[in-house]
């Protein structure tokens, strides 16, 4: 266990009247001079929510955020916006919602990560041996080359199960 680091990721969904990205699909990157940049991609939801950003936050402005209220959150990336040719009126945030995972008891974090000098798949190898030859542990932290992905959860599920 000691060579599993965990690490964080939040999203942010925030909504405006109309997207200020007009017809743009996929992703925007906010890139500035700076290199503290909080909030460097925003991900463009589907048709039927187009109105919606999914803003990314990862490492250590994820935990620095979540300490803040959302009242401030908002505020901040609302100024961050508006850094950018956006007019005020369409950078109004309407909904806010974002996540904190390291808060989250159940969750302590949004992902997993093999320490550097430690060997993912020798680590792995020791956490799916079952315990008392009976218990077997599953999850994106056992596998031998994902760490931090979905399908990693359901494969150490499958070959458990197995
Ligand atoms: C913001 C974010 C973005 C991500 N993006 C991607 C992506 O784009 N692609 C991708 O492949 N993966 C992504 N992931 C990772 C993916 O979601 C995880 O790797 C996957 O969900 C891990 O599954 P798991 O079953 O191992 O663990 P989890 O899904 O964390 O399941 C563990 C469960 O155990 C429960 N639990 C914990 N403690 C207890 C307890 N004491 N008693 C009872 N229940 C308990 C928890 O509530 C939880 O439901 C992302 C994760 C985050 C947080």
């Amino acid at each position: 266990m000691q060579s599993i680091g965990n690490g964080v990721v939040n999203k942010i969904y925030v909504s405006f009247e109309k997207p200020f990205w007009g017809n743009r699909k996929g992703y925007i990157n906010f890139v500035t001079k700076s290199q503290l940049n909080r909030y460097p991609v925003g991900f463009v939801m589907s048709e039927k929510n187009r109105h919606i950003l999914c803003i990314f936050v990862s490492a250590s402005h994820s935990v620095e955020l979540s300490k803040w209220s959302d009242k401030d959150v908002k505020e901040d990336l609302q100024r961050f916006l508006r850094k950018f040719t956006f007019s005020k009126e369409e950078t109004t945030i309407r909904d806010f919602r974002m996540t904190r995972w390291h808060q989250e008891e159940n969750s302590l974090g949004s992902y997993s990560f093999v320490k550097v000098g430690h060997d993912q798949e020798e680590a792995s190898a020791v956490l799916r041996k079952p315990l008392g030859g009976k218990v077997w542990l599953v999850g994106e932290h056992m596998h031998p080359t994902a760490n931090a992905c979905a399908h990693a959860a359901f494969e150490t599920g499958v070959w458990a199960a197995e």
